[in-house]
């Protein structure tokens, strides 16, 4: 991750994830406040990967089961399993920041 005041680059921790959900983080060098923007390309691949990783899954449970309240909780658990790590690891490599 890349400060786009000062072009200080550090890593982003779990806890700093978790904290700012929005993408909004401070600069540790320098203290300014960013967002990391939310491009066609990162949207297009988290959905896709939720597809993928959580609804079909989701709905392989709910053609087995009929039940509507396990395809929520398949949906719930891939999502945390699969796609918030994925998450985690493209707004520390991939999402560009920007100055709020
Ligand atoms: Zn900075």
């Amino acid at each position: 991750m890349k400060c786009p005041s000062c072009n200080h680059e550090f890593k982003l921790k779990v806890r700093q994830y978790l904290r700012e959900p929005r993408g909004r983080h401070n600069c540790p060098a320098c203290g300014v406040r960013f967002k990391l923007k939310h491009s066609f390309s990162y949207i297009a691949l988290v959905i896709t990967a939720e597809a993928i990783l959580a609804a079909v899954p989701a709905f392989v449970v709910l053609h087995f089961t009929q039940h509507f309240l396990y395809y929520v909780i398949t949906l719930i658990i891939c999502s945390v399993i699969f796609v918030v790590p994925l998450d985690f690891l493209l707004d520390d490599r991939w999402r560009k920041s920007a100055k709020i």
